[in-house]
C-alpha cells in the first residue's frame, strides 16, 4: 500500500515536469524552424527549398496533433527510466568526478552512434511491408515533411523510437548532461532533416568528412522514396548497406548550387514513398 502510494505520488510530482519538458523539446524547435521558413525561408532562402508545393495545414495540423501522442509515449518513458534509476537498474549520475570527463564524452558519442545504427535498423524494419502499416505509416502521410513531421509516429513507432534510451542504460552509465545534450541534439537534427529547406553549405555531399553527416535532402528523398535514406544522423549505414539514394549527391548539388533569387528546379511533390 505504501509502495502503491509513493510510486503514484513519485508518478504526480514527476510524470507532468517530464511530460512539460518533452512537449517543449518538441514544441521549440520544431515552432522556432517554422517560424523561420515563415519570415526567412520563403523568400531569402527560396532558392533553397526542395519541393515546389507547400505543404497544406490539415497535413501540419495532424502531425501536431499525432505528435501529441508521441510526447505522452516519450514521457512516460522518461517516467519509467526515472523509476529504473530510483530502483538501481539503470545508473544516471551528476558528478562529473564519479567517471571524468573522458567518460562523458566517450559515452555521449557511444550514445549518438549507438542510437543512429538502432535507429537505421529500426527504421528498416518498419518498412517491411507486414510491419509498416502498423508501425510507420504515419510518418509516411506526409510525403513533403515539415518541421512539425519529427514526431509525427504511431504510437507503435514512437515505442520503438521510446526504447533506445531505457535499453543503452542496461549498459553504460549516464551523466545526466550527457542524456540531455543526447536528447536535444536528437531533436535538432530530426527537426532539420523535415525542414524542406537545405541549409548546408555547397560541397557538403562530397566532403571526405562532413559527407557522413545526414541533411534535409537526405531525408527528403526518404519521404519521397521510401527505398533510399533511412539514415538518422549518419550516411554511414546507407553507405554500407547500399541504401542511400544514387541521385542523392547530385541533388544536394543541384539545391546548393542555385543563386539567391534564382529560379529553382524543383522536383514535385512525390506520391506514394514508401514500398
Ligand atoms: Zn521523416
Ligand atoms: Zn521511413
Amino acid at each position: 500500500m505504501t509502495e502503491s502510494l509513493s510510486l503514484l505520488d513519485s508518478f504526480t510530482l514527476i510524470w507532468p515536469k517530464i511530460f512539460i519538458s518533452d512537449f517543449l523539446r518538441y514544441t521549440i524547435p520544431a515552432s522556432g524552424a517554422f517560424l523561420w521558413i515563415v519570415m526567412r525561408g520563403r523568400k531569402t532562402w527560396a532558392h533553397r527549398r526542395i519541393r515546389n508545393k507547400t505543404p497544406t495545414t490539415t497535413q501540419m495540423k495532424r502531425e501536431i496533433r499525432v505528435s501529441v501522442v508521441t510526447v505522452l509515449i516519450f514521457s512516460l518513458n522518461g517516467f519509467g527510466v526515472f523509476l529504473g534509476a530510483q530502483i538501481g537498474i539503470y545508473q544516471i549520475y551528476d558528478d562529473f568526478a564519479l567517471y571524468g570527463l573522458g567518460y562523458f564524452a566517450f559515452s555521449l558519442i557511444l550514445l549518438t552512434i549507438a542510437h543512429d545504427t538502432y535507429f537505421y535498423w529500426a527504421h528498416r524494419l518498419m518498412h517491411v511491408p507486414r510491419l509498416f502499416p502498423w508501425f510507420h505509416r504515419t510518418h509516411h502521410k506526409s510525403h513533403n515533411p515539415t518541421p512539425w513531421t519529427a514526431y509525427a509516429f504511431d504510437p507503435l513507432e514512437a515505442m520503438v523510437q521510446a526504447a533506445f534510451l531505457p535499453l543503452f542504460l542496461l549498459f553504460a552509465p549516464l551523466h545526466g548532461l550527457a542524456i540531455f545534450i543526447f536528447l536535444v541534439h536528437m531533436i535538432l537534427r530530426n527537426v532539420l532533416g523535415h525542414l524542406g529547406y537545405e541549409i548546408m553549405p555547397r560541397g557538403m555531399a562530397h566532403h571526405p568528412i562532413l559527407s557522413a553527416l545526414t541533411t534535409a535532402t537526405h531525408h527528403d528523398q526518404h519521404h519521397a522514396n521510401g527505398k533510399y535514406n533511412f539514415g538518422l544522423y549518419f550516411t554511414w549505414w546507407d553507405r554500407l548497406m547500399g541504401t542511400e539514394s544514387p541521385k542523392y549527391r547530385t541533388r544536394f548539388v543541384q539545391i546548393t548550387s542555385a543563386a539567391p533569387h534564382a529560379k529553382q528546379q524543383l522536383i514535385p511533390s512525390a506520391k506514394g514513398g514508401c514500398n
